[in-house]
């Protein structure tokens, strides 16, 4: 990785739906972007952010017979790089805000920056959370899984659950349903907080069924999974049920490590912006997509507010005289 004397306009972290659509308006606007899109570390965490462990995407406009996650970030990306967004596969390690232009090192934190940058747009998302149970470490890839379309596969007629009672743990389950025997859903209340259109399509669906206030206590299984400890949450009673695979969908952290002490977060630790536009705390920082969202989190909002990022960045880019 060479390091730059160059001082770009834009430099663009993160590679989801607010990220590249950040691209592709500032490259319009011909100020050469550079994406830092991250780079794959493990099934769940991948460039082109959680829309690529999704399957069918029936809910984004202009694709009315619905389109597969991984194919729509590979059409956000093609038309970023169209435009002549320059993009990385790596990962931002270290950024320092607090000088101008900001500067960002990319497979190092030690040294010259690797790139300096006038503005920076934070796209990096949200990851999946875990249960926080220690034997997660040793399962995970071994029957525990955290997304359905990398792993679904695998469980073939095959009894598994699925945590969480969101509409990613639906998703999961309704897309683990063509492949398993039977899909439970563990969830911790008598309700769900899915929208009702994927809570019908779990209810009609006949290998999906449902353990109701009953939270994982244990999973059982050196090399594998072999067996889920569930536990009632009303009485503590506990269970040992031989599912072979368990996938976790209870929502996710945003990814904001690399600006700990540099830019403000709300309590929940999501990025705040100021104004109801994509000012960070830091004048030059913008911010959009899921890392600063926790609210709506759809593809489409981040890809709203990564338009909204990159007109904010034009804008003052423009009054700075660039
Ligand atoms: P979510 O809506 O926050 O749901 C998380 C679920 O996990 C909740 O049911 C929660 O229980 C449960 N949970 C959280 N922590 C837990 C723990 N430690 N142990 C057990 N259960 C736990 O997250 P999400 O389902 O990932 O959805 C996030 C957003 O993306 C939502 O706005 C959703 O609508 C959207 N989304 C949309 C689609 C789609 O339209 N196709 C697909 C996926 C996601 P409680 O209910 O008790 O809090």
């Amino acid at each position: 990785m060479s390091t730059s004397d160059d001082v770009r306009n834009v430099t663009i972290i993160g590679s989801g739906p607010g990220g590249l659509t950040a691209a592709i308006y500032t490259a319009r606007a011909t100020l050469e972007p550079l994406v830092i899109e991250g780079e794959p570390s493990s099934t769940s965490d991948q460039p082109g952010g959680q829309l690529m462990l999704t399957t069918d995407v029936e809910n984004f406009p202009g694709f009315p017979d619905g389109i597969t996650g991984p194919e729509l970030m590979a059409g956000f990306r093609a038309q970023a790089v169209r435009f002549g967004a320059e993009i990385l596969t790596a990962k931002v390690s270290r950024v320092d805000l607090t000088t101008w232009p900001f500067e960002l090192w990319v497979g190092t934190t030690d040294g010259d920056p690797t790139y300096r940058s006038r503005s920076v747009i934070v796209a990096t998302g949200a990851s999946s959370l875990m249960l926080g149970l220690p034997a997660e470490q040793r399962l995970l890839g071994h029957g525990l899984s955290t997304c359905a379309t990398c792993d679904g596969f695998f469980f073939r007629d095959q009894d598994i659950c699925v945590v969480g009672g969101g509409d990613s743990a639906l998703e999961e389950a309704l897309f683990l349903s063509r492949f398993a025997r039977t899909v439970t859903v563990i969830h911790r209340r008598d309700t769900l907080r899915a929208s009702k259109i994927m809570q019908a399509r779990a209810f009609d669906n006949p290998k999906i069924e449902f353990l109701w206030n009953t939270v994982v206590a244990d999973l059982l299984g050196e090399e594998r999974l072999t067996a889920v400890i569930t536990a009632d949450v009303a009485t503590g009673e506990q269970t040992t049920r031989p599912f072979t695979g368990i996938f976790v969908a209870i929502g996710h952290r945003p990814n904001t490590g690399l600006f700990a002490g540099q830019l403000e977060l709300h309590d929940n630790g999501y990025l705040r912006t100021f104004d109801d536009r994509s000012h960070t705390s830091v004048e030059g920082v913008f911010a959009c997509g899921d890392v600063q969202d926790d609210w709506y989190r759809q593809a489409i909002t981040a890809a709203g507010s990564g338009c909204m990022a990159a007109i904010d960045a034009e804008r003052w880019l423009e009054a700075k005289g660039h």
